[in-house]
């Protein structure tokens, strides 16, 4: 038995069978090769993520194959598949797990070995072997199966994909893809693109007009640039870069794509630009090559220049009704610009389960998937999606019957819903206030119409984020002011710009870590004017307001007292009364300075958002680590039973502002160790406050 030999062997059938289901080939050549009475291949539903379905088989019935069904906490194949580890087992029908599947020729075989069909991140299936008789489990063995199995995968995966691009190719039909979800519910509505700060929405009305579009912008652009290149030619400026963005735009290779784009799919020449930048930018990023890679700044540019001209670079974004958000990734910025009220549900290609969309959309309630590849391509020609975040599927085009399923299931997790809500009540003896967590002026509005006790985090990045990096006093204590106004509230605390990690503009150095770079209080210390322009803000509003400032990220009680010396001395150089000044405690190290911050801040903020992803070191964004993030795990709740016993023996105010709270369970346990503020996000607070 030869492991090239067998690999090679994998290879042809894969190289081939392009126009039939090689499965089946392959589970013969493996049969043959490892001498065993039957090999079969077992797949995870797309449908139903609870089974396995028999997709192939060399040694039981044929007609076994797409009519087997194992739930997959069922028999050595289930067992194999939780486990997703390699399964050697002898007298096989005695062990507990056995389970004997009548009809299809599944004698009592001695021996199973059973293979995960798996990558680093997900199990897609499992490879089996029987055998007669007993066998020696030998590593040689495994080694060989497990290296087969590898193989398997990456020609099912590629056979997958191609079986999908057909369906793709066909464009009102069904497609079903498979993500990662993130927030559950169902929701059917209208797809709505984001790409690079662009929202697609309509359909186009004539492709001729389009193209005329395209060429008019492509002239402007050409002229803008010829324009900069004649200004900077004698002053010493290094045009090379001009000179490249010229050569791009008259690349026929570039735009031909996108006039192409533009016909062929019938879409503006707005989207058209963005696709067939993306595609470029993803495949300069993939090669590694820094001078390559240096290119795709230039496609940017000239892309948001293509955008400018074609008068598609909108700020005021107003989204159609029933909006789902279909998006490589979502920054927080775009975000806050957006009327939630008017989205069902988020579809991005990458996120994280304590990512802001995230949060917001469990909050809301309303569906979240990630994790799938190319998602903008493969949703162009979607008329109607339907998103079911407890899958984590998206149907594309869904046809009438699978409509009328989803409208049956929605219909049925509303009457659960109902019936939770009626059912539980929390027991507490103290009061205890809901505060929200804003971002937006329709955050405020929505806080004040959910009946919020007050603003207990106002997060002022967001607006500054979205001007690109540039900070005007007036124009945000301006909106400062009108958010106060909208809450009507004597409760608000101000939180201090938060940038960094996630959540940073475009002017922003690229850091290779930025989660442990410069953020917050840091981010501040280290861009002081920016630090001293948002306090001015602040000392701008009338007096009659009435808040307190947060400081965020603080892993030192310095980076707090250095802060906070900066706010009072401007304070105190425009003769003003000093607001309350509260301290973030969302670095673990922090916890161990409690005594000490206990002396020098007003108030405390627990970001229990941030205290988790640091202390399990699960990284908030990234959907991989997801399900890693459990705060009712005991560990966290003895964390947060520490912090409560050492902050409230000091008669200080003492608020939870991450979103653990707007978890029932949580809830209640935190409840039980004491907290009584708890501030969360605003489209979440009617629900928090049927449960009292
Ligand atoms: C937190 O970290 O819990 C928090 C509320 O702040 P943000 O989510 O903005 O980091
Ligand atoms: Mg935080």
């Amino acid at each position: 038995m030869h492991k090239l030999e067998l690999l090679l062997g994998l290879s042809n059938i894969f190289l081939n069978n392009l126009d039939e289901n090689p499965l089946y080939k392959i589970v013969q050549h493996l049969k043959d090769y490892v001498k065993s009475d039957v090999c079969s291949i077992y797949l995870l539903d797309k449908y139903n993520r609870n089974e396995l379905i028999l997709k192939a088989t060399a040694g039981l019935k044929e007609e076994a194959v797409d009519r087997v069904r194992l739930n997959i906490k069922k028999g050595l194949v289930g067992l194999t598949y939780l486990d997703n580890n390699y399964l050697f087992i002898n007298n096989a029908t005695e062990h507990p797990d056995f389970h004997y599947f009548p009809g299809i020729g599944e004698e009592p075989f001695k021996t199973f070995i059973g293979v995960p069909l798996k990558t680093n991140i997900h199990t897609f299936g499992v490879l089996v072997f029987q055998f007669k008789n007993n066998k020696k489990d030998t590593h040689s063995l495994r080694k060989l199966l497990e290296t087969a199995s590898a193989q398997v995968l990456s020609l099912i995966l590629k056979y997958y994909q191609d079986e999908n691009n057909i369906e793709k190719a066909n464009a009102k039909k069904e497609i079903i893809l498979r993500g990662i979800p993130l927030s559950e519910g169902i929701a059917i509505g209208n797809p709505t693109h984001i790409v690079y700060n662009y929202i697609e929405q309509a359909h186009i009305t004539s492709v001729d007009n389009e193209l005329n579009l395209f060429d008019n912008s492509l002239e402007k652009t050409k002229n803008e640039i010829y324009e900069l290149i004649n200004r900077y030619k004698d002053k010493k400026i290094d045009i090379q870069i001009f000179n490249s963005h010229i050569a791009i735009l008259e690349d026929s290779s570039f735009i031909t794509k996108i006039k192409e784009h533009i016909k062929k799919l019938k879409k503006t020449a707005a989207i058209s630009t963005i696709l067939i930048t993306k595609e470029y930018v993803d495949k300069f990023n993939a090669l590694d090559d820094p001078y390559i890679k240096e290119r795709v700044y230039d496609l940017y540019d000239i892309s948001q220049r293509l955008l400018a001209n074609l008068g598609a670079l909108s700020k005021n974004i107003k989204l159609r009704d029933n909006s789902i958000i279909i998006s490589d990734k979502i920054t927080p910025g775009e975000l806050a610009s957006f009327n939630i009220d008017k989205i069902s549900g988020f579809i991005t290609e990458k996120d994280g389960l304590t990512s802001h969309t995230a949060i917001i959309a469990r909050s809301i309630g309303i569906p979240s998937i990630t994790g799938i590849n190319n998602i903008i391509k493969q949703t162009e020609n979607a008329e109607t999606i339907i998103i079911d975040g407890y899958l984590g599927l998206i149907i594309i085009n869904p046809q009438k019957e699978t409509m009328n399923l989803y409208k049956e299931k929605i219909q049925f997790y509303k009457d659960i819903e109902v019936d939770k809500r009626n059912a539980i009540k929390i027991k507490t003896d103290s009061s205890i206030n809901l505060y929200a967590n804003i971002s937006s002026l329709l955050d405020a509005e929505k806080a004040q119409d959910s009946g919020a006790d007050g603003i207990g985090l106002f997060r002022t990045e967001m607006f500054y984020l979205q001007r690109n990096g540039i900070f005007d006093i007036k124009e945000n204590s301006n909106f400062y002011r009108r958010v106060l106004n909208a809450t009507k509230t004597n409760y608000f605390i101000f939180r201090l710009l938060d940038i960094g990690a996630d959540k940073k503009s475009i002017n922003d150095s690229n850091e290779s870590n930025p989660a442990m770079g410069l953020r917050g209080s840091r981010y501040l210390l280290h861009n002081r004017i920016l630090l001293i322009k948002q306090i001015e803000a602040f000392t701008t509003l009338d007096n009659t307001y009435n808040f307190s400032l947060l400081i965020p990220f603080i892993a030192d009680i310095d980076e707090f007292i250095k802060i906070k010396n900066i706010i009072i001395n401007e304070y105190t150089k425009k003769n003003l009364k000093i607001p309350l000044i509260g301290a973030m405690v969302e670095i673990p190290s922090l916890i161990f300075s409690l005594d000490e911050l206990q002396k020098v801040a007003d108030f405390f903020s627990i970001g229990t958002n941030d205290l988790f992803q640091y202390t399990f070191a699960v990284d908030r964004t990234n959907p991989f680590v997801s399900s890693l993030y459990k705060p009712t795990n005991d560990t966290f709740l003895k964390i947060m039973e520490y912090i409560y016993k050492k902050l409230s023996k000091t008669g200080k105010h003492i608020d939870i502002c991450g979103e653990v709270a707007a978890d029932r369970t949580t809830l209640e346990k935190l409840i039980n160790i004491g907290y009584k503020n708890f501030s969360v996000n605003p489209y979440v607070l009617k629900k928090l406050k049927s449960y009292f």
